[in-house]
């Protein structure tokens, strides 16, 4: 059996690593010497795809065509709420698959986000192979402790098509509780927060860990507040310099803006060690009368803490309402974890003791530390280490619809794998002659804001008043999230039962035209070396749930 390396698909850069020989993560550095892939993706007119670094220098000159932040999308339905905000930011065009589904358009062409992922997971593997100097066919792959079954499901589709086999999805907070060794200290049961402030994205989980078990107690976050917004506010603030100085729009040069992005983040990060740095940017453009603009000028952290004052003061709100909802004071956490490369930034450090009362642990790299965790994982999963057993977990609450909108909750979040629960219905009119019992994922109250996964109709019910008939709706979750339900009238023993296995959006079908495809554009073009010829559909798998007609834009 080949290894299992541990992925890190993150909102802005990814990360892979495997355990040395001795039982260590260790990141993985392929031959271009980079420790994290950028997650961007871009096509050029004649179809070639960049990816990584050569994708994001792309971002300006190509920008309708290079693909960020696919994170967002992937698994989700165009219309909702932070979907849309991304679409009105995103210089490239998200549109609405047959299904309802949020795909890129490309060049005039959809794209699912599983197979923009696919392109980022296939060059991540590729660095993985050239670190180990050997084929790589399996992984762990991490996902925000959030993520849904459909967002979970369409990750381990985007692994498929890259030629992997996603054996285990592992929540991010988590990965980094374990690669801080979270669960090696100490006796009994420990609450440890996980601050996680990416490019782009900003989590902060709650758990607890006892015996080698890790449980989410609670999340939250800001999906529009990153790393990128500091740099966005450095940027505004030069174009702006620029304009009064020489009434020059630099926003209409794609060129400037390019090395303009670059040089804000470089600053940024010399500055979270220094105290001041130099902007250095010549011949950025030509003032009106044709002359070069050397852009100089130096720079200091307080200017920039200054600058992004209440970007900072937007980190509170989430952290308080993840300690209420977990109902925890600051003081019984035993520790706070820091992850993502923007907890760097001194402020960010500050702003995270006050909060929590105590100094974050800072011993891992925040940019690796979820792909080290995942490797660590990966290393239990193939039995090279017994260090913790970690069980999973029912990502959010699933019930069903009652009334209108209400949610009627019948197994709760964070219940392990496998489980079942039931739960007893009364009839509600007069000689109701069947139920129509719809089954939502999610942890709103209202269903509405929740995700549909199908539905169990029984009829034939006998005649009788309102709450003579009683159904039993009993619910399991298998090893591998695949949920059956069964409802059961009481008294004739009729009953009605489905089988829901998670769906990403795209059938087992889809997929392998999609790897199909890719393989013969390959052959042409002379991509990534893949092995084998075509792969046949063996097994057809689908959502009983189908996305449903209203859900369509
Ligand atoms: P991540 O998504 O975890 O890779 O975090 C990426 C974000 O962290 C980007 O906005 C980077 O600019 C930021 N970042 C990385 N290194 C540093 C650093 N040394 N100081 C400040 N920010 C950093």
């Amino acid at each position: 059996m080949s290894r299992i390396i541990g992925i890190d698909l993150g909102t802005t850069n990814s990360c892979v690593a495997s355990t040395d020989s001795k039982g260590h993560p260790t990141t993985l550095v392929g031959l271009d010497n980079e420790r994290t892939v950028p997650s961007w993706v871009s096509w050029s007119t004649s179809g070639q795809v960049a990816v990584g670094t050569r994708a994001k220098r792309q971002a300006v000159t190509n920008a309708s065509a290079t693909v960020y932040g696919v994170k967002r999308l992937i698994g989700r339905k165009v219309n909702a709420d932070d979907v849309s905000w991304f679409a009105r930011l995103a210089p490239f065009r998200i549109v609405a698959a047959p299904n309802g589904d949020a795909w890129v358009r490309v060049h005039g062409q959809p794209v699912s986000p599983q197979e923009v992922a696919a392109h980022i997971l296939r060059r991540v593997r590729q660095v993985a192979e050239e670190a180990l100097g050997e084929p790589v066919t399996r992984a762990v792959v991490t996902v925000p402790a959030y993520f849904d079954d459909a967002q979970r499901q369409a990750t381990r589709d985007a692994g498929q098509i890259a030629g992997l086999d996603v054996v285990r999805i592992l929540n991010e907070p988590t990965a980094a509780a374990l690669a801080y060794g979270a669960h090696r200290v100490g006796e009994g049961r420990r609450l440890i927060a996980v601050f996680d402030l990416g490019g782009g994205t900003f989590d902060i989980s709650i758990m607890s860990v006892e015996n080698g078990i890790f449980e989410v107690l609670a999340t939250g976050g800001d999906s529009a507040l990153g790393g990128e917004d500091w740099d966005r506010r450095m940027l505004e603030r030069i174009v702006d310099e620029v304009f009064d100085q020489y009434r020059v729009d630099l926003t209409g040069i794609p060129m400037a803006m390019s090395r303009l992005r670059e040089a804000c983040e470089n600053a940024k990060k010399a500055l979270s060690v220094e105290t001041e740095t130099m902007i250095q940017l010549p011949f950025l453009a030509n003032d009106q009368h044709g002359a070069p603009i050397n852009y100089e000028r130096p720079v200091t952290r307080e200017q920039i803490d200054t600058l992004t004052k209440d970007l900072l003061d937007r980190l509170e709100a989430p952290c308080r309402r993840a300690l209420a909802d977990a109902r925890l004071q600051p003081d019984q956490l035993e520790e706070v974890l820091l992850v993502g490369g923007m907890t760097r930034w001194p402020s960010v450090q500050t702003v995270v003791e006050t909060i929590f009362e105590k100094k974050p642990s800072k011993g891992a790299n925040p940019d690796e530390v979820v792909a080290l965790g995942a490797a660590h994982y990966a290393g239990i999963l193939a039995g090279d280490s017994n260090d913790a057993a970690l069980l999973d977990v029912t990502p959010h609450d699933i019930g069903i619809k009652v009334g209108d909108s209400g949610f009627a909750v019948v197994m709760p979040r964070n219940s392990m794998l496998p489980v079942r629960a039931r739960r007893l219905f009364a009839t509600t009119t007069e000689n109701q002659k069947f139920v129509s019992i719809e089954l939502y994922q999610g942890d709103a109250t209202d269903v509405t804001k929740n995700r549909k996964l199908g539905q169990v109709v029984l009829d034939d019910l006998p005649p009788g008043p309102p709450g003579s008939t009683r159904v039993e709706l009993v619910m399991t979750v298998d090893v591998e999230s695949i949920l059956s339900v069964t409802a059961r009238e009481l008294r004739t023993g009729r009953e009605a039962s489905v089988t829901i296995r998670p769906s990403g959006g795209l059938s087992q079908r889809e997929i392998v035209e999609i790897i199909n495809r890719r393989r013969q554009e390959n052959s042409h073009v002379g991509g990534l070396p893949m092995q084998g010829g075509t792969v046949r559909v063996t097994t057809r798998e689908h959502a009983i749930s189908k996305p449903d007609d209203d859900e369509k834009k």
